[in-house]
């Protein structure tokens, strides 16, 4: 039985769970029995979504390689709306943030999808 984000200090408790349970309001463009995608609250890009698994890890590094099913679940969930928004043949940048060198500020594994705008040689 995998283990419950109380359980588990590997698993988060954050403020995108507080979204999942909708204890906070968010632009949510996608949903399903895995996974969230909601609008960045600063988007940096005309098109800013972060795919939020339910299952929520604090970062990559915890991900357990038996259930990489969850991260492989967002970036097929991102293509997705990418070619649902039209954009996917112009193209865009999926990342993850994984702690503080990374740049990472929630502790719940998410995947960011940005797009709208050219994002070659911006990795600063
Ligand atoms: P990271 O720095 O990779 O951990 O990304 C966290 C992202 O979550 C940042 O881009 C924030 O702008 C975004 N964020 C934080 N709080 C919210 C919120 N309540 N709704 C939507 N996006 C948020």
């Amino acid at each position: 039985m995998k283990p419950t984000p109380a359980s588990d200090p590997a698993m988060s408790d954050s403020i995108f769970d507080r979204i999942i349970r909708r204890e906070i309001p968010a632009d949510i463009v996608y949903e399903d029995e895995h996974l969230i995608a909601f609008k960045d609250i600063s988007p940096q890009a005309p098109v800013h979504v972060l795919f939020v698994p339910k299952q929520g890890y604090a970062t990559l590094n915890d991900v357990p390689e038996d259930d990489a099913l969850v991260v492989g679940r967002l970036a097929m969930a991102a293509a997705k709306y990418a070619k649902a928004q039209g954009f996917a043949e112009n193209g865009y940048r999926v990342l993850m943030n994984v702690n503080r060198d990374g740049g990472q500020t929630v502790f719940h594994i998410h995947l960011h999808l940005l797009a709208g705008r050219a994002l070659y040689a911006h990795f600063g």
